[in-house]
């Protein structure tokens, strides 16, 4: 469908910025609502014009959802979660307007309910309701509190059939002895770090990942058995070393811990929410996954690209 289409259809128009070079990331959503308002998805910085409105939506702290690029934008949305990440990563203050997981907002006229994905710390999902219920997922782990709705916008990182895999969270205890893991430092770490500390294992991880584990209440200590380091320190580390991933691409001993849904947990996702179209924003949907939807969809090269003040 094309920008058009789905404003006759359910009565709101996304689109893709144009930008000074190229495309802008991910996507925005046009409401008429008392006025005309934007919503900028996990993109750069809206444009202030007149008589209209925007938003930018951030639905997690990762930065290949802009966040970074939102701090001292005071139309930014984010949960407080990510933004205490935000703030930590970079040292600046997000001067944005933030909500607790679940809370409902009003922006420009619009509803908006907001919903945990568990993907990380703060990840959040947001339904928008107006003629339709348009629902922003972000990168998700659990949908199970995700509602229905009409259009879902959503991601497909591992959305190709090679990528089914569960956790293996006992294989990561069993290993943790004396051992180094690589993780992500935003959310990954404080994933593994949690689980292992509550299965009797104190942590050590770097800076970066210890401040990150403080803002939420993770212990770490310098005595610990187990190390957390980012898959790139993970090369000057020493001993037993493993990479906590789902994706296949490094040379290390790999132990699946994943923030994503896998192949099949895409396609659950999609029933459980059960919309007549969906949008896939983030990640690229393989041939087959699309095949087995089963209902209509979209990939972000079908909407039109605009420049942000056209009407
Ligand atoms: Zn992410
Ligand atoms: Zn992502």
């Amino acid at each position: 469908m094309n920008s058009l289409e789905f404003l006759e259809n359910f009565g709101f128009l996304p689109f893709r910025r144009k930008g000074k070079r190229g495309v802008k990331p991910h996507l925005s959503l046009r409401f008429n609502s008392n006025v005309v308002v934007d919503f900028h998805v996990d993109s750069y910085k809206g444009l202030p014009q007149e008589d209209y409105e925007f938003y930018n939506l951030i639905t997690h702290a990762h930065s290949d959802h802009y966040g970074q690029n939102n701090l001292g934008n005071g139309n930014a949305v984010a949960s407080l979660e990510t933004a205490k990440i935000l703030s930590a990563t970079t040292g600046r203050d997000f001067r944005g307007r933030t909500f607790n997981l679940g809370e409902k907002l009003e922006l420009a006229g619009i509803r908006i309910r907001t919903y945990p994905t568990e993907h990380i710390f703060g990840s959040s999902a947001f339904l928008l309701e107006s003629d339709c219920k348009v629902l922003v997922t972000g990168d998700v782990k659990d949908f199970s509190s995700l509602p229905k709705c009409d259009v879902l916008i959503t991601e497909a990182t591992y959305g190709r059939p090679d990528f089914v895999f569960e956790d293996e969270i006992e294989k990561m205890i069993e290993n943790a002895e004396s051992s180094t893991f690589g993780v992500y430092p935003v959310g990954k770490a404080q994933r593994a770090a949690k689980i292992l500390n509550e299965n009797g294992y104190a942590v050590n991880a770097t800076p970066k990942i210890s401040k990150l584990c403080e803002i939420f209440g993770i212990e770490i200590s310098n005595e610990a058995e187990v190390n957390l380091v980012s898959p790139k320190e993970l090369y000057e580390s020493r001993g037993r070393r493993f990479i906590l991933t789902a994706q296949n691409f490094y040379r290390w001993p790999r132990i699946v811990v994943s923030d994503h849904l896998d192949f099949l947990g895409i396609l659950a996702m999609i029933d459980h929410c059960d919309p007549e179209h969906v949008i896939f924003y983030h990640g690229r949907p393989a041939e087959s996954l699309l095949d087995l939807l089963d209902r209509d969809y979209s990939l972000l090269r079908d909407l039109d690209v605009m420049s942000e003040g056209m009407r």
